[in-house]
Formats: structure tokens, C-alpha cells, sequence
């Protein structure tokens, strides 16, 4: 339907590659809806028009692009900035009814069915049942609601510091209100989940319609033997359940690999080499482009303290540090 679109967004190169992962298993399992993804001007011009291939609309945002009151108040919040970012999605008013869903996301069957639901319908938080995910959601687009979000945002700020938290509080009765706003958890399935109940995931995680890699590790951090079909798991030789990692990278190699070749958006050092060193190489890439001054790096090593404090706010590295395997070997030298 035209009047209705999954949308996404990306504010980098890094984050491009999650979204045309996204965009391009949301077609493998015919969608019938438009694809739209929201970027900044950070996205470098290659992957540009790579992201053109799979999505139908390709939008650049930029947050402080209007001299509004709001806007300039927000200046003052640039703890915001992404934040914000994902809010431009409510200005999408070409369309009647949209699902956002995150860059780090990626569809296992055709979800159109969201489509039925009303806004904001979303799955419940991991860590916190009571608040939704803001990783997928069913809204509305409307410059109204969009004012009302952003005043929000300049008025209170963000609890978490990000948009979940802005977006639990401005739809404040998604706990209690209809159930019907409660998207089954399937269609936001998280990693931590895998680990922190692994009983539950061995009965109903064939069901998965949508995995979200939330938290540090993002999939394009691992590194890929398209050989065996696997992630290397150099950082992280315990990881438990690298289905869905491996299943990302797949899709990754088949469908975003070869354009990202043709419109020379990875280094030409990449060809004429195996297979397996050209993925190795890209997920590791920096893409070669003068639009990307600053790559984003892969996630620092971390000190304790600093690793306390993003288990706090919520953080953890599910796939990594924090990992239900080293956190058992933790548990298990207490015990001994
Ligand atoms: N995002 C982005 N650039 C960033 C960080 C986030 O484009 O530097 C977008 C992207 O769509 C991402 C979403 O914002 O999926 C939410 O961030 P993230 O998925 O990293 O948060 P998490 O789900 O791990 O809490
Ligand atoms: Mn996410």
C-alpha cells in the first residue's frame, strides 16, 4: 500500500549497513508496504545510492534544520541528538500509518500484519516490562504529535537520555490502557532475552518475527567466515546462540555484499580476494569517502566502573562482557 511504509533510520555509515540488512529481508519476505529510511548528512554518497536500490524513499533529516523555538531550545540538549532524529519520522505525513523500526533490527517472516495496529502499539522493554521498545513500533505521522514529542524533549528531556525513554513518557499509558498496543514479544525479540531466559526462548523463539540486536555489539561489529557460514567469535569465544548473528551476516553477504560492490561503496583493495576476506574486510570497513570524517570506531575496551555504569542505564553487553556464559564462569568462581 503506498500510504503506508516501514521506515528506519541511520545517522552513519556503520548504521547504514544494519538498515540495508533490514530493508532487504523486510523484501525478501515480500512486503507489500514502502520502505523509507530517514538519514543525516554524515551518510556518506555511496552508500547513499546504495540505500536507494532497496529502499523507495531516502530522507535526509538534519535536527537543527529549522529556527523554530523549539529547535533553538534544543540546541542547549545535544545529548539529544539522535534522539531527536528519530522523532523526524512523525513528519513522514505522506503516509497514514508507519513502523518504525531500528537500524540494528531485522525481519525472520512478513510483518505486514503490524499494519492493523494503532498507534503506539510496541513490545514490551526486557529490562523493564512496564515500558515499551522503542526498537519497533506502529504510529501515526503527524506534525502535530511531532511538536508535542520535541516540546516534550525541551521542556522535561529524556529520562534515559534517549528516545525510548522521551516516548514512554509521552505515550504514558501504553501499560495499562489496551492491550492491543502490546505487541507480542515476538516481533521484538532481543538478544538479552536469550540469555536471561533461555527456557522461554528454547520453546518460543522459533516463533521469532523480528530479532533486535539492542546494546553495544552490533552485528556489523563481528567479524564473517562466509566459508562456514558463521560469525568469528575472536572477542568472544562463549557467545551462546549466534543464530540470528550468523543469519544477519548471510543476508548481509547475499544481498547488500554485491551492491555495496557495485557502486563502490567498500574499498577496491576488497577485490580479488576470497570471499572470506572481503567480508572480513567490510566488517571492518571504513568507507572510503570524504562526506565521513569521523568513522565510528569499534566499542573501546571499557573499564569496570565505566562497564557498572552502562549496565545501569540499561547497557549491558549482552553479546559480549556481559554475556550469560561469562556471567555463569563469574557466578561459578563465587560458588566454588
Ligand atoms: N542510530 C543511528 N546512529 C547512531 C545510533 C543510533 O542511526 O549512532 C539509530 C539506529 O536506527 C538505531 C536506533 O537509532 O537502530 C537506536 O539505537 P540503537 O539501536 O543503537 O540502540 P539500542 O537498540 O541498542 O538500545
Ligand atoms: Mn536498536
Amino acid at each position: 500500500m503506498a500510504d503506508q511504509s516501514f521506515v528506519t533510520l541511520a545517522t552513519n555509515d556503520s548504521y547504514v549497513k544494519g538498515a540495508l540488512v533490514l530493508g532487504s529481508s523486510l523484501r525478501n519476505h515480500r512486503t507489500s508496504k514502502r520502505l523509507t529510511i530517514l538519514i543525516t548528512p554524515h551518510v556518506s554518497d555511496p552508500m547513499r545510492k546504495v540505500l536507494e536500490k532497496i529502499f523507495d524513499e531516502v530522507k535526509l533529516v538534519n535536527v537543527l534544520d529549522s529556527g523554530d523555538a523549539a529547535h533553538l531550545a534544543l540546541l542547549k540538549r545535544p545529548e539529544l541528538g539522535v534522539t531527536l532524529t528519530k522523532l523526524h519520522c512523525w513528519e513522514l505525513t505522506q503516509y497514514s500509518k508507519c513502523v518504525f523500526m531500528d537500524a540494528d533490527t531485522m525481519v525472520l517472516s512478513n510483518v505486514d500484519e503490524l499494519f492493523e495496529r494503532e498507534e503506539l502499539s510496541a513490545a514490551p522493554d526486557p529490562g523493564w516490562p512496564d515500558c515499551f521498545n522503542s526498537g519497533v513500533f506502529v504510529y501515526r505521522p503527524s506534525i502535530e504529535t511531532f511538536n508535542q514529542l520535541l516540546q516534550l524533549a525541551t521542556e522535561k528531556g529524556s529520562f534515559d537520555g534517549g528516545d525510548q525513554g522521551l516516548l514512554n513518557t509521552f505515550f504514558s499509558n501504553w501499560a495499562t490502557t489496551d492491550i492491543s498496543k502490546h505487541l507480542p514479544f515476538i516481533y521484538n525479540l532481543s538478544s538479552i532475552s536469550i540469555y536471561s531466559y533461555l527456557p522461554a526462548f528454547k520453546v518460543f523463539g522459533t516463533d521469532a518475527k523480528v530479532v533486535h540486536f539492542l546494546g553495544r555489539m552490533k552485528p556489523w561489529n563481528y567479524s564473517y567466515d562466509s566459508k562456514t557460514k558463521s560469525v568469528k567469535d575472536t572477542q568472544d569465544p562463549t557467545m551462546a546462540h549466534p543464530e540470528f548473528l550468523n543469519m544477519w551476516w548471510n543476508t548481509f553477504v547475499t544481498n547488500v555484499l554485491p551492491l555495496l560492490q557495485q557502486h563502490g561503496a567498500i574499498k577496491d583493495t576488497a577485490t580479488g580476494v576470497k570471499a572470506e576476506e572481503v567480508t572480513e574486510a567490510v566488517s571492518h570497513m571504513s568507507i572510503s569517502s570524504p562526506a565521513q570524517s569521523n568513522p565510528p570506531p569499534s566499542p573501546p575496551p571499557m573499564s569496570s566502573e565505566e562497564r557498572k555504569e552502562r549496565w545501569e542505564q540499561g547497557q549491558a553487553d549482552y553479546m559480549g562482557l556481559d554475556s550469560f556464559d561469562n556471567i555463569k564462569k563469574k557466578l561459578d568462581t563465587y560458588l566454588q
